[in-house]
């Protein structure tokens, strides 16, 4: 059933205390992916409560990647990667968005996607929802219509579903 997979997959993501600085519980879903039923149940899962008539998936660099390419496998579509600056060969498109402490910026071919192109943007753990509401905003500049955004897991406390939507944007996790 879903929830025993859903069940499954929390179990598979493990708390790391204080990494990569005091005071941050990292969400590590590596042994999520090693585990051949685990990252199964969990690409089922985002693919069953993937919105319909999905172009594209895009995901983020870089475990935006890992998720991202299968679902859009399942679903049909094609897969969009998001990535960091200096990364892709041709002319991109950029969007800068602030961090906790900083900034950082994504970058996307300008030819990735068709205007009207139905996008389904798929992470790993949606935290303040900076970098989501950052691809999206970047997705729908280049006239995408963005249909929402799956992630894996999502940090409740951090308030990134009421950011995600004030600006207008679902937000669908498998696992709080
Ligand atoms: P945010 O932009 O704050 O929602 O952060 C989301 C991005 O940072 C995602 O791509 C995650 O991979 C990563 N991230 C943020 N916080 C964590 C955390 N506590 N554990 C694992 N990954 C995180």
């Amino acid at each position: 059933t879903s929830s025993a997979r859903r069940e499954l997959v929390a179990g598979l993501i493990t708390d790391v205390p204080d990494w990569p600085v005091p005071g941050v519980t990292f969400k590590d879903i590596t042994p999520l992916l090693a585990s051949p039923g685990g990252f199964s149940a969990a690409v089922s899962e985002l693919v069953e409560n993937a919105p319909r008539e999905v172009d594209v998936v895009v995901g983020a660099e870089a475990r935006g990647f890992v998720f991202g390419a299968p679902v859009a496998l399942a679903l049909g579509a094609g897969f969009v990667p998001v990535r960091k600056p200096g990364k892709l060969p041709r002319t991109t498109r950029d969007q800068s968005y602030r961090l906790e402490y900083g900034e950082a910026t994504l970058s996307v071919h300008t030819d990735a996607v068709v205007s009207g192109a139905r996008v389904l943007v798929v992470d790993d753990v949606l935290a303040t929802g900076g970098t989501l509401l950052a691809t999206c905003q970047l997705l729908a500049s280049m006239g995408a219509t963005v249909l929402g955004t799956s992630v894996v897991l999502e940090l409740a406390s951090l308030g990134g579903r009421e950011r995600l939507a004030g600006e207008g944007v679902r937000v669908d996790a498998l696992v709080t």
